[in-house]
């Protein structure tokens, strides 16, 4: 049973200066006190007043850089002392919280390999038990809505308020366009569970390459989020880690000032228009998830085809196909679809599937799987 959370509104942090979307930026990694200010410089002057860098970097494999540690909170709080930005880091144990609280880290937040862990997000909630720095918790790498809550509830339960989320997609099995998989209808889902809480993107794991950020930041900016987590670097080709994702400040000027459009949040004086935007954007959404599924269901099917060819089987099994269908109709039922409608939708789908297999069997393509 979801339990209520009691957060502060993003106005009560006094953190943003900017109306929305608010921004945090900064490189994925603090690399070097040169990298840090110069970055942080270039932020400021177009209106950045919360810089992110990683001083621990979670890597996939060992061996790669993994981070400039405590050296790294001593270049923050120079950005903070002589720039008046606000700083934060991720955080993955306790022993990161109290250093962060040791050098005046502003906030916090907790990166997705860690928000799903709750023996470490129990003992990240108690070090920050008694604390007033605004934590933000970034999804689980896997799609597990309830582990995302049971993070903010502990953190929350520890008397955490100034309590806000990163949506950063999560981790797919099948290649797709983006790094992270948005499966944006989670986020969607979270939000309408949490209207109050503050609500950010990072378009940044999202993409995992510089050119799908303007895209899904606007998607973000479409369904109302309050912010986006950017990654930004000074000179991004050389970073140590995320080089490919990471734009320069000018760049973030760019995509900040001309090419998302912020749509108005207020739902006092919500015009049709705008609802009928965001209505579309979770038509998009749907719609993403859709051909996803689809792309993903033909591989089975090939693979199928690939199977059957080797055992010498025919394609189609009416049986098989008869069964699928019924199924498919009492199914669609129950979800308030007309039986003609998916007949349709399924006839179209298995015609695909058939000709895919067809494909497989035939000599030119035979040995495609
Ligand atoms: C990061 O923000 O640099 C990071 C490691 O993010 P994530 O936890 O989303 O992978
Ligand atoms: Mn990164």
């Amino acid at each position: 049973m979801a339990k209520k959370l009691e957060v502060a509104s993003l106005s009560e942090w006094g953190f943003f200066t900017l109306p929305r979307p608010c921004v945090i930026a900064g490189p994925c990694s603090a690399e070097s006190e040169e990298q840090v200010m110069e970055t942080a410089k270039q932020l400021k002057e177009f209106g950045i007043n919360v810089f992110r860098a990683g001083i621990w970097k979670p890597r996939t494999h060992p061996g790669c850089f993994e981070g400039v540690g405590v050296d790294g909170l001593r270049w923050l709080q120079r950005v903070k002392r002589e720039l008046g930005l606000k700083v934060c880091t991720e955080v993955a144990s306790e022993k990161h919280v109290f250093e962060c609280l040791k050098y005046g880290i502003d906030m916090v937040w907790i990166g997705a390999r860690t928000s799903a862990n709750p023996f470490l997000m129990q003992e990240i909630a108690d070090a920050l038990r008694d604390t007033d720095i605004p934590v933000l918790v970034k999804n689980p790498v896997n799609p597990d809505l309830d582990l995302w809550i049971g993070a903010l509830e502990r953190l929350n339960n520890a008397g955490v308020r100034k309590l806000g989320v990163i949506h950063r997609g999560f981790t797919a099995f099948d290649k797709m366009k983006y790094r992270n998989n948005p499966q944006w209808q989670l986020a969607i889902e979270l939000r309408s569970r949490y209207p109050e809480m503050p609500f950010f993107c990072d378009p940044s794991h999202l993409a995992g390459c510089k050119e799908y950020i303007p895209e899904l930041s606007q998607r973000a900016m479409d369904l109302g989020l309050d912010g986006l987590m950017v990654e930004s670097h000074c000179n991004p080709s050389c970073a140590l880690s995320d080089a490919k994702q990471q734009l320069t400040p000018a760049e973030l000027k760019d995509l900040l000032y001309n090419r998302i459009k912020v749509r108005d949040n207020d739902t006092d004086n919500l015009s049709y228009k705008e609802g009928i935007v965001s209505l579309r954007a979770q038509i998009d959404v749907i719609d993403d998830n859709l051909l996803y599924a689809l792309g993903t269901r033909m591989n089975v099917s090939r693979k199928i085809g690939k199977y059957k060819k080797d055992n010498n089987i025919a394609i189609l099994q009416t049986s098989r196909w008869d069964s699928l269908l019924a199924n498919a109709i009492e199914k669609g039922r129950t979800y308030g679809l007309p039986e003609e409608f998916v007949k349709a939708v399924f006839t179209a789908i298995h015609d695909a599937s058939v000709n895919a297999q067809n494909e497989i069997l035939s000599d030119k393509n035979g040995e495609r799987s």
